[in-house]
């Protein structure tokens, strides 16, 4: 069976009060469920967050890490300073750190490799352009981006690994892939690693969606069988709307 989780990616936004206040609305009333749910504040609100959430079964999770153990790096975190403070997963490739920070596969490749050297589990971002949409090409750039950073790793590894599929023109921009769209590419993503890898890994890795999931769109995306759960951003600022996702699932 694979894990269903749904994961709150907080980008720049909330300050250490807000984060506070976000978390406290959160965990009051939350849903009864099997998922497991995550948020992602920022790094210098993580130590907070994972001393608030200490007895809550919310998992504090980072944005981001440098590949590097440590050195000269300015600005940088790396994997041992996420897990001294409690952080035990990591997003990496989201399409704003590839968009604006110029984060490529083969930079993505290294930081994966850390992270799961580590033992972090690593929730790796990846999806088309819209023009790589319009000209039919989605697929084959899906696979260019898994191959590239994921498939020179040993099968073992990928029981640390969480995909999140996110059209970039689904992100933040109101417009989602259809449930259909999103089922059609996660059947295709799981159908690549059946390839590379074989079918039991394939069938074992959690496949998130990602892209203006709402409360009222998620029930029927979370509908669809290779889609096991979401990456929500806008919507993960407002507690009431994230847990109205949670519930969904
Ligand atoms: C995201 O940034 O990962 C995301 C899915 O954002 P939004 O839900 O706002 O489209």
């Amino acid at each position: 069976m694979r894990s269903k989780i749904v994961a709150g990616n907080w980008k720049m936004n909330k300050n250490g009060e807000q984060t506070k206040e976000l978390l406290r609305a959160l965990s009051g009333g939350f849903p009864e469920t099997e998922a497991e749910v995550m948020v992602a504040p920022t790094f210098v609100n993580l130590t907070n967050a994972v001393f608030q959430l200490k007895n809550s079964p919310i998992e504090v999770i980072a944005q981001n890490m440098h590949y590097a153990e440590n050195g000269a790096y300015t600005g940088e975190i790396s994997a041992d300073m996420l897990q001294n403070i409690g952080v035990n997963t990591v997003i990496l490739g989201h399409s704003e750190r590839r968009a604006y920070f110029g984060e490529t596969d083969e930079l993505l490749a290294k930081k994966v490799t850390t992270a799961l050297n580590h033992s972090l589990r690593v929730m790796f971002c990846f999806g088309e352009e819209l023009e790589d949409r319009k000209a039919d090409n989605h697929f084959k750039v899906v696979e260019s981006q898994l191959k590239n950073a994921l498939f020179s790793l040993d099968a073992a590894k990928w029981s640390n690994i969480v995909l999140a599929y996110e059209p970039v023109w689904a992100i933040g921009t109101g417009e989602t892939a259809s449930p259909e769209q999103a089922q059609e590419m996660h059947a295709f993503i799981r159908k690549t690693i059946t390839e590379a890898y074989d079918e039991t890994i394939a069938n074992k890795v959690s496949i998130l969606y990602g892209g203006s999931v709402k409360p009222a769109n998620a029930n029927e995306i979370f509908s669809k069988p290779d889609v096991d759960g979401g990456l929500i951003g806008g919507a993960a600022l407002k507690a009431d709307d994230f847990k109205a996702i949670i519930n969904a699932i």
